[in-house]
Parts: structure tokens; C-alpha cells; sequence
């Protein structure tokens, strides 16, 4: 472990802050294909260690490790809090990959901060499973996001809606500096914006680094609206509702970041919300790639020192050329199909007008598209409340298919490696976590290998790969994290 590269920014982004250890702590369990991924040499007490906020522990001292608490503000519901700030987590340090990438630690659950307003500073084994499960199953899904190394839990108890078990869990990403990072940066002034905007280009953007320097702040904008574009487009392909767009919730390398209250769908609802206590409805499914735009304009907003007006519309107009172009690529993979055509927007918004009025399981009706027109394609019906209605939209896409002289293997091939067989529903998640709370962790293990590789069949799980009952969908859950 080295200490974290964010220590050379101005002491204004940061506190120094030691975790609060967990008592007899236990790792709950480690994430070994990212540990190899990462060639990470931790052994299992080191990771305890660092994973329960025990830096004293004598397997950890060599490593000097100076955590800090990430000073931002941001954007929550529309508003500006200027009192942001890792409230219940702490960049522990940096470890280096067999290619010189950095990956940074960063422990969540690890005790109060001075920006920890009135909470508790902790997390609930819930919460960090949850957030465990989602960035792995994002990432087998091909979508960019932070990820999970591992988990530690202990006795203590944590109050939420109900006492719950503590636990922390490590994240790991190049970097955990959000756009809430540059407005904090806006408001101390030109100097500290200049010196963030260097920083990130150094570590995240290097390819910018060769430009002429007065064009880099632009580019850096131009960059990071375009990966935010690309992840918002793949998160309504795959159908992820995020839940809290609050721009202290958006990564500036354009990773999902932040897992609160989130949701898979099961069946499609254009308009869903995911987040009890978003009654407005601001970021419901259908507003997410507007929130993108809208929050990459409190960006340039907050660049606004640094970059002309027209560096800001330029990098505006990148992200609705990128989201556009992303969008329909992903959707037409999920079709089967590999070109694209002017008209496969209208194929896809009425695609989607007709599984929103029929409330069609999202997942399993493009994965079983490869059916059509199969001996067992009744499968794909079964979905359908009144199949009837579909019939002209399935005879158009038969038209489409037609014309990209793909071949039917080939269509089938294409939907089966871009629709996974399994997804992480929220009946699933809480099985799990249940599973969990009473010391049986097996069935985390066991999902998140098949969510490393959820376009295989999987057999085994062929009882996840029906649509859920009502029961298991109507499902509240609780947000409190
Ligand atoms: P979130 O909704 O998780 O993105 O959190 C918003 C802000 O609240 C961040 O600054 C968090 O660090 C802080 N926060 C969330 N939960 C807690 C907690 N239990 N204790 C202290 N701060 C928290
Ligand atoms: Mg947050």
C-alpha cells in the first residue's frame, strides 16, 4: 500500500482523520477475482485490518497509510449544500496494479468525520452488501463503476430504521473525486480550481496532458461529459436506476458511483422511481439522461473559471451527440442488431412504450427475443400480458433483421452476449443479505461469482431466471444507508 496521490492537493480538499476500528471484527468475505485483477498481495489480516479501520494492527504499520476525509459540496434534489464531504468514509491509500494503475482505498463505514453532520459515520451490513452486489454485478454487465474488495462486520449495532450489525466495506477506483469536487473547488477560487483540474488530467486524463494549456481545462470538461454521457446511456440499456443523481454522486472519471437505494428492473416502468423519498420523481428511469446533462452543467458551471462559454457548450453538445450515439449502439446490441439505422430510434421508443403500458419483465423479454420466431418462442410470449399487441412491433423488427443480412445465428448470438441470463433483482439482493445477517454468507459468494459472468446460462440458477412473483417485486426495502 503507498498513501493516496490526493494528498498532494491543497490541504483545503482534505482532513486528516484515523477510522473508528470496528471491535472483534470479521471479514465477511473478499472479492479474490478483483484481488487478482488488482494482483493485490494483501493476505486476509491485512485486509481484516484495513477492511474493520484497524490501521494500528501490527500487519498494517509498515505501511504508513495517512487517511483522509475528501472535502466536497454538490448539488442534492436540485439544490447546492456547501457542507458536503466523506461523512462516513476515509481514502486509506493507494495500491499499485502490474501496470502502474493506482487504485485507491477507500473505507466506508469508518466513523464520524468532520463532515459528518449529524450522522453516525457508520454503515449497516445491509447497506454495504447491497453496494457490494451492485458494482460487481454492473461491472460483469460491462458498465463502468467503483468496485468492492471487501467486506468486515461486527457486533455492534447501528441504528436505522431498526438496530442493524455494523460493517464497512473497501471501494476501489483510480479515483473517488466527484463533480461535487469541483464546485468546492469553484468556491476557494482559481487557484484551487487550476490546481484540481491539473490533478485530475495528471492521474485520470493523461492523454490531455500534450495539449496547448490553455485548451486542457476544455478538454478535460469536453472528456468527462462524455463518459458521463456513455455510462447514462448504458445504464438505461441494462435498466439501472441509480436513484440519487446528486452531482456528489457522479464520479468524474464517469463511473457509477454512490449506491443508495438503486434497482434492477424487473418489470419495465418508464417512469420508475426507485427512491422512496424521491416523491417528485427527479430521478425516475426516464429522467436519468437528462439528470446526466443537467448535472455536467453544474460542472462546466463550476469550471466556469477556467473555460470560455464556448468550452462549456461544446462540451454540452458532447454529451447529447454521445448519449445519442451510445444509446442506440446499446440498444440495437441488445436487438441482436450490428448496424445502425436512422429509423431504430422509433424501433426502440415504441419497443418501450409497449413493455411500459404491458409492464413486461425488462431482462428476461430481451433475452428471450432470441426465441422469436423459434420452436419455443412461446416463451417470449408468456411474458406478455396480451401478446397481441406486439405482433406489428415483432413483425417490423423481423423487417429490420432482414436487412442486416446477419444470419439467424448471428442474431441470436449477438441478444444472448449482450442480454444477461441473470440479474440482480431485489427479492435476490435481499435473500442474500437475510442470509447474511444471520452469518451465512455462502449465497453472497455464489451470486457474486455468477455476476462476474451473467451472459453464461447458468443452469444452476434456473429459479432466478423466471419472473418474479408479485410478491417478490412489490418488495419495499429499505433506503437508510
Ligand atoms: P449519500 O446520500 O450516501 O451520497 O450521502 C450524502 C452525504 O451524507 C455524504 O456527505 C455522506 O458522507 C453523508 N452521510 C451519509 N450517511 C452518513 C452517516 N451514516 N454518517 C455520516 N455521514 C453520512
Ligand atoms: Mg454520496
Amino acid at each position: 500500500m503507498q498513501q493516496s496521490a490526493f494528498l498532494k492537493l491543497p490541504n483545503d480538499f482534505y482532513e486528516l482523520v484515523l477510522p473508528e476500528p470496528q471491535q472483534n471484527a470479521r471479514l465477511v468475505t473478499v472479492n479474490r477475482s478483483l484481488m487478482d485483477e488488482l494482483n493485490c498481495e494483501l493476505n486476509d489480516k491485512q485486509l481484516l485490518a484495513l477492511a474493520s479501520g484497524n490501521l494500528t494492527d501490527d500487519s498494517l504499520i509498515n505501511f504508513n497509510l495517512i487517511p483522509l476525509a475528501q472535502k466536497y459540496t454538490g448539488h442534492q434534489f436540485g439544490y447546492y449544500n456547501p457542507d458536503l464531504g466523506d461523512g462516513r468514509g476515509l481514502l486509506l491509500g493507494q495500491w499499485r496494479d502490474q501496470n502502474n494503475q493506482a487504485w485507491e482505498f477507500h473505507l466506508k463505514g469508518a466513523g464520524r468525520t468532520p463532515f459528518s453532520r449529524r450522522g453516525d459515520g457508520r454503515a449497516v451490513l445491509r447497506s454495504v452488501i447491497r453496494e457490494y452486489l451492485a458494482s460487481e454485478a454492473l461491472h460483469g454487465l460491462g458498465v463502468p463503476t467503483t468496485r468492492a474488495l471487501a467486506i468486515a462486520s461486527s457486533q455492534e449495532q447501528v441504528q436505522r430504521e431498526i438496530f442493524e450489525p455494523r460493517a464497512s466495506l473497501i471501494r476501489v477506483t483510480p479515483t473517488h473525486i466527484r463533480f461535487g469536487h469541483f464546485e468546492w473547488a469553484a468556491s476557494l477560487g482559481k487557484d484551487a480550481l487550476d490546481a484540481l483540474i491539473a490533478f485530475v488530467i495528471q492521474h485520470h486524463y493523461p492523454e490531455l496532458a500534450d495539449l496547448p494549456e490553455d485548451e486542457q481545462a476544455g478538454a478535460l470538461l469536453k472528456a468527462v461529459c462524455g463518459r458521463t454521457a456513455k455510462l447514462m446511456a448504458k445504464w438505461q440499456a441494462v435498466g439501472f436506476n441509480h436513484g440519487v443523481m446528486n452531482s456528489d454522486n457522479m464520479s468524474i472519471i464517469g463511473e457509477t458511483f454512490d449506491f443508495g437505494p438503486y434497482a434492477f428492473f424487473d418489470d419495465f416502468q418508464i417512469e420508475y422511481i426507485c427512491n422512496h423519498s424521491d416523491v417528485e420523481g427527479r430521478y425516475a428511469y426516464n429522467q436519468q439522461p437528462k439528470i446526466g446533462v443537467w448535472n455536467c452543467q453544474v460542472l462546466a458551471a463550476a469550471f466556469g473559471q477556467s473555460v470560455t462559454n464556448a468550452e462549456q457548450t461544446a462540451a454540452l453538445d458532447h454529451f447529447v451527440q454521445t448519449y445519442n450515439q451510445q444509446y442506440v449502439s446499446e440498444m440495437n446490441a441488445k436487438l441482436g442488431l450490428a448496424t445502425q439505422q436512422e429509423t431504430d430510434k422509433d424501433l426502440i421508443g415504441d419497443l418501450l412504450v409497449l413493455m411500459d403500458k404491458q409492464r413486461v419483465d425488462f431482462s428476461l423479454f430481451f433475452r428471450r427475443l432470441a426465441k422469436l420466431g423459434h420452436t419455443d418462442e412461446n416463451e417470449l410470449r408468456r411474458l406478455l400480458s396480451q401478446p397481441e399487441e406486439f405482433e406489428p412491433w415483432f413483425e417490423r423488427y423481423h423487417q429490420r433483421v432482414a436487412q442486416e443480412a446477419l444470419g439467424e445465428d448471428k442474431r441470436q448470438q449477438r441478444i444472448l452476449a449482450n442480454n444477461p441470463s441473470i440479474i440482480l433483482r431485489n427479492y435476490i439482493a435481499q435473500q442474500i443479505i437475510e442470509a447474511a445477517e444471520v452469518g451465512s454468507f455462502q449465497p453472497l459468494n455464489d451470486w457474486i461469482k455468477a455476476l462476474h459472468s451473467p451472459f453464461e446460462n447458468h443452469p444452476g440458477l434456473a429459479e432466478f431466471q423466471q419472473p418474479p412473483t408479485p410478491e417478490q417485486k412489490g418488495l419495499q426495502l429499505s433506503c437508510s444507508s
